[in-house]
């Protein structure tokens, strides 16, 4: 079974994913984007069994994100550097920050999400499925074909 190794910026934490993702998301909530200094904020979206640490203990903050939903955020207290997600909705998921993968080119967004959030200069990848808010609170638009 394929893995996925990860860890924060200063190497106190470190963790694996194990098997493959259920999705991988761009966030543009306006959360995510104090916690990923702009956005979108990349996430990978896995069973809560997925995710094992294998080093240290993050820390988390936990608030009420636009969707109404109480959110976690870990992340280490040494560096600061974000490297989970869960929210209270979906307790037995968990969501991993693309960014703290070591090889996060294997995991580009397939789906966008919150974009009624994004900032006008943002730059959204209208190729893929969009969701103005959380997926299920809308249709997603088709994905536009170049040029059109
Ligand atoms: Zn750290
Ligand atoms: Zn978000």
């Amino acid at each position: 079974m394929a893995a996925h190794d990860g860890g924060c910026l200063c190497g106190a934490i470190r963790y694996r994913v194990s098997g493959e993702p259920i999705a991988s998301v761009a966030c543009y909530c306006r959360d995510c984007q104090h916690a990923a200094g702009a956005g979108p904020n990349n996430m990978l979206l896995l069973k809560k069994d997925q995710l094992e640490i294998l080093r240290g203990r993050p820390r988390a903050y936990w608030n009420f994100a636009e969707s109404g939903h109480r959110v976690g955020r870990h992340y280490c207290e040494t560096c600061g550097a974000p490297l989970f997600q869960e929210t209270a909705a979906h307790r037995d998921m968990a969501m991993v920050k693309v960014g703290s993968l070591d090889d996060p080119s294997a995991f580009p967004p397939q789906t966008n999400v919150w974009t009624a959030s994004a900032q006008p200069w943002m730059h959204v990848d209208a190729s893929l499925p969009t969701f103005a808010q959380e997926p299920g609170s809308d249709a997603p638009r088709e994905p536009q074909s170049s040029g059109g």
